[in-house]
């Protein structure tokens, strides 16, 4: 760059590459979608959904009290009842395979709502979070006239009523991981997204009106985390299952003791990315860029603990450096950017807290200079070393751009150090020996161990973690398991 200046040419640099923002026209106003229709909340109230990149408001949102929840229940028990669970399982098949088609159709304009509503890069939410979200559909869309040989000799059924309850980093793709295994197991739903990012679910009630899903199966209730927990009390419910934080995670375990509903928890994470010295450096480099960089850090199974081997540790973290020098905050509407908005004023407080007391600790931060907006929520992507097991950053789910790094002398220490979490959602090994990838595989406490690539997703493979990860799990035929009933669907 230096010479073209000298050379008076202009500077290498990205032009702007917007996605067009007309894509999507938000209403002014959601009501609520029950039964098949959009209705206003009886609770009379609403709050605004607004883009974390501009702090513009975008649409206002119903606020559902438990009257509509109830309502919300009772159209999805009706649904059930009056056709859904005794639908020829090949026509369900049928509904849940034209989901899956309209969201290809649309994907653009839900890719575009996805960035607006959550902050996420256009480049995520279009090459990522609608394809697999429309390859979920098609995925279980294929199991729903199979479950007989799923589990045989086992006379699956459907639970009932689904009380489907979601966050903010992935809404489509987190509804997709619920409403489609749930569906194809013959199941109706109420689903919860996230306070701060309900449109997507609200488009996906117009895509089941389009897909002709009949009314009452997909029942979307918005709201905070009360509507969430009225869901969770009604007693029509057959079922739980939930993505988010452990502490609420564990809350809803406490309302549901007792009652007999089986319950999925997919929560937290602090997962281990660990690098050998013997692994491909700058492809690993990528690797840590995605793991903890990807979503701005914003997912459950990022790689938010670098454990790099000593002998390398400084060469891997002056690559990684140089790396995140490169690294595009910004727009998420821009089709260049990597790094978009924080989701929320909150989460971003969060953010700040936490690395507040990785400096107060003691360790050494770095951050490359680059140029935030001025408005919306914005953290720079952020990288720690000196760092050791018992900072709070090495300890807790931070859920944004930074990256906490340690290191370790041998294979045994990184299994160790990997371990010494609350959690156990995921891990990376990167090196390029087989037999060391089973070695530490066997050995790591996680759902998923990545190895020598990081945040691979795919609708046949098993997804979930133990310990205080959560319970359950979702993709391929284990996510069946969560939506049914193994007695011949006798009701106790
Ligand atoms: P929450 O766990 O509070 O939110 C997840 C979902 O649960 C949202 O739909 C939320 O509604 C709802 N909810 C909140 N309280 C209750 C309740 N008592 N009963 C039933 N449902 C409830 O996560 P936050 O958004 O507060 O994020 C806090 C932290 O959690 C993050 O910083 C991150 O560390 C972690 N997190 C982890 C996720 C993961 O995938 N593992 C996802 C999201 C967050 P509402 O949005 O209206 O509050």
């Amino acid at each position: 760059m230096g010479e073209i200046d000298r050379l008076g040419a202009a500077p290498w640099e990205y032009a702007p590459a917007p996605e067009s923002r007309e894509l999507v026209r938000f209403r002014e106003r959601y009501g609520l979608a029950i039964g098949g229709e959009m209705v206003d909340p009886r609770s009379g109230t609403w709050f605004t959904s607004v883009s974390p990149a501009t702090e513009e408001p975008l649409a206002e949102v119903a606020q559902a009290g438990p009257e509509d929840v109830d309502a919300a229940v009772g159209a999805a028990r009706e649904a059930f009842e009056d056709g859904w669970s005794t639908m020829r399982s090949a026509e369900r098949a049928k509904v849940i395979f034209r989901i899956a088609r309209i969201l290809q159709e649309r994907s653009r304009e839900l890719a575009v709502a996805e960035s607006l509503d959550g902050g996420k890069p256009i480049k995520e939410s279009r090459d990522v979070d609608l394809p697999l979200a429309a390859a979920h559909f098609f995925y279980y869309a294929g199991w729903a006239d199979k479950l007989e040989y799923a589990f045989p000799n086992r006379r699956p059924a459907p639970h009932g009523v689904a009380a489907q309850i979601i966050p903010w980093n992935f809404p489509l793709l987190m509804l997709a991981w619920k409403v489609a295994p749930a569906l194809a197991c013959g199941n109706a739903v109420v689903l919860k997204p996230a306070e701060t990012t309900p449109l997507t679910a609200l488009l996906f009630a117009d895509v089941c009106r389009q897909a002709e899903v009949p009314p009452g199966v997909v029942n979307i209730v918005t709201g905070d985390g009360s509507t969430g927990a009225a869901l969770v009390d009604h007693a029509g419910i057959d079922k739980v299952a939930f993505t988010g934080s452990t502490e609420v995670g564990k809350e809803i375990q406490r309302r549901l003791a007792g009652r007999g509903v089986p319950l999925t928890l997919e929560l937290g994470g602090k997962a281990a990315n660990i690098v050998f010295d013997d692994c491909a450096l700058d492809q690993a480099v990528e690797g840590i860029v995605n793991g903890i960089w990807f979503n701005q850090g914003h997912v459950c199974c990022a790689g938010s603990r670098l454990l790099v081997q000593e002998s390398i540790a400084e060469q891997l973290i002056g690559k990684l450096k140089r790396r995140m020098g490169t690294l595009r905050v910004g727009d998420p509407l821009d089709k260049n950017t990597d790094i978009g908005a924080i989701n929320s004023r909150q989460q971003l407080e969060r953010i700040r807290e936490l690395v507040a007391s990785g400096q107060e600790e003691g360790a050494e931060i770095f951050q490359p200079a680059c140029a935030l907006p001025e408005r919306g929520f914005w953290y720079p992507p952020t990288v720690f070393t000196s760092v050791a097991q018992s900072y709070r950053i090495a300890q807790e789910e931070i859920f944004g751009p930074v990256l906490s790094v340690l290191t370790f002398r041998t294979p045994e220490e990184a299994v160790e150090k990997a371990n010494n979490t609350a959690y156990g959602l995921s891990a990376g090994v990167w090196t390029e020996k087989g037999s060391r990838i089973l070695w530490m595989a066997e050995r790591l406490k996680a759902g998923v161990v990545w190895a020598n690539t990081y945040n691979r997703f795919d609708p046949a493979s098993p997804f979930g973690g133990y310990k205080e990860s959560g319970f359950g799990r979702e993709g391929g035929r284990h996510g069946l398991e969560a939506y049914l009933r193994f007695d011949g669907g006798r009701r106790g």
